[in-house]
């Protein structure tokens, strides 16, 4: 086992591996930047260094100051964490080649799944079933255009290195595929440095489902059930529950057996999440693997009554999957995503926190960075805290998160609190029926109200 663990990630996600590496009994390193000096993490962890300004860029992202602290602090490890640095190949090669163990899949599949056009040819050949679309990335317009045609439209143009929902964009009709081509070419290069986009048929009322899965070195892969991920906004995620109410236990069995035979196919040795689509007839197709925790693994901990941090780090240091191979969920779990902006027009609100009550209570988790007097810099993710809430039914657990919400106060900046209180109150909702435009749709029906 490591001795010393240097996360390299701040927020929400900083402190919760802090806590599953301090009870494995381990030391933490925290890095910051300027604006994070003050922030939990940096107080929570063992030692704590400066890795540089705001900017990301210039501290996160930085591969030659992350690595100096983690050489100045002897650590002997680096978790990641999301976002940033976690899915960046490059980075997990130079850990390996400095004798720093990278918390999380080889440098060699991580380069593999991070082009989802290589990913989606590579799990057509483990017999995934894939979304109809391009095979490689799309050359020109001249080629999209011939792809369109065989496709067939409405088709979704996803940029080859994304992430974030960004470079992404829906053509309905011939007529705007040429103007959505360059879009998304535009969106992708500025985002992502690369232009490359493919195409895939879009899917109306499809479901976004996942797979969580975690397969250690001795080739032993276990796959939980599944993650329903269709509350989004701007293809962003804004509340995850499991089960879906639209997933029986056979199609789970299925997919879940299929995910852990792609996992061998690729020699996949770590933790990670496989993306669906489901349409209405429960065919799935694969979108994309994430080879790293979700901001959602919490609803899986949370039905299973594990721990995959500390799973994840015991196997990067070589230990066996130390889970059951027959575990079973139980309950229903659900995560609101507790963002600072505005509830209505979703513009960042970051500042100081000037009063906070948290929920709390049987049931109940907050995986949260933010106390009082902490000042939300403008400089990173929105995200605040992650509310929690498991209960034998899904009833409950809507009944639960209701409450939690209702006796969450925080002042001085504006939350996204009212919005998932709408969401929860929506018969749809309750009913389970909701798709991946649900969102949206109801976003649009209160726009009209409002005008009315
Ligand atoms: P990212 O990695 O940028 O988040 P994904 O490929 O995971 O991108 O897609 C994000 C979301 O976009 C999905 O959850 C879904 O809502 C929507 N989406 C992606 N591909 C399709 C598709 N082929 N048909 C319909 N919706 C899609």
């Amino acid at each position: 086992m490591f001795s010393k663990i240097l996360i390299a990630n701040r927020g929400e996600i900083a402190l919760r591996i802090i806590r599953s590496a301090k009870e494995l009994g381990l030391k933490t390193v925290a890095v910051y930047s300027e604006p994070d000096r003050n922030a939990l993490h940096t107080m929570l962890a063992d030692e704590k260094v400066c890795i540089g300004p705001a900017k990301a860029a210039e501290s996160y992202l930085s591969i030659p100051n992350i690595l100096s602290a983690a050489e100045i602090t002897k650590a002997d490890a680096i978790h990641p964490g999301y976002g940033f640095l976690a899915e960046n190949p490059r980075f997990a090669e130079i850990c390996e080649t400095s004798g720093i163990t990278f918390i999380g899949p080889s440098a060699e599949v991580m380069s593999l799944m991070g082009d989802k056009s290589r990913a989606r040819q590579e799990m057509k050949k483990a017999k995934l079933p894939i979304t109809p679309g391009s095979d490689t990335i799309v050359a020109d317009i001249d080629e999209a255009k011939r792809l369109g045609k065989k496709i067939k439209y409405p088709l979704i143009l996803k940029a080859a290195s994304g992430g974030g929902g960004k470079g992404m964009r829906i053509v309905r009709a011939p007529a705007t595929l040429e103007e959505q081509f360059s879009i998304a070419q535009y969106e992708s290069k500025a985002a992502f440095g690369d232009p490359s986009l493919y195409m895939e048929k879009y899917i109306e009322g499809a479901r976004h489902i996942e797979i969580q899965v975690i397969r250690d070195a001795q080739g032993r892969s276990l796959a939980f059930g599944e993650r329903e991920c269709s509350i989004q906004r701007k293809h962003q995620k804004v509340i995850e529950e499991t089960p879906s109410t639209f997933i029986d236990e056979k199609t789970r069995r299925r997919i879940t057996k299929a995910v852990e035979d792609a996992t061998s196919f690729i020699d996949y040795q770590s933790l990670g999440t496989f993306e669906f689509l489901v349409d209405e007839q429960k065919n799935f197709y694969f979108m994309e693997v994430n080879t790293r925790v979700q901001v959602e693994h919490t609803i899986t901990e949370m039905t299973y009554g594990i721990d995959l941090i500390k799973e994840q780090i015991r196997l990067a240091a070589g230990e066996k999957l130390s889970l059951p191979q027959d575990l079973r969920m139980q309950g229903h779990s659900m995560e609101c995503r507790i963002n600072a902006e505005d509830a209505e027009t979703f513009i960042p609100s970051p500042g100081k926190i000037e009063f906070l009550v948290l929920p709390g209570g049987q049931g109940i988790r907050v995986d949260t960075a933010a106390y009082e007097g902490w000042i939300i810099p403008p400089d990173y993710d929105s995200l605040v805290a992650k509310i929690v809430a498991v209960a034998p039914s899904r009833k409950e657990v809507i009944n639960k998160m209701r409450t939690a919400l209702e006796m969450t106060t925080i002042v001085g900046i504006k939350t996204n609190i009212p919005l998932h209180m709408s969401i929860l109150a929506n018969s749809d909702f309750k009913k389970g029926r909701y798709d991946i435009q649900f969102l949206e749709s109801m976003l649009d029906k209160q726009i009209s109200k409002r005008k009315i």
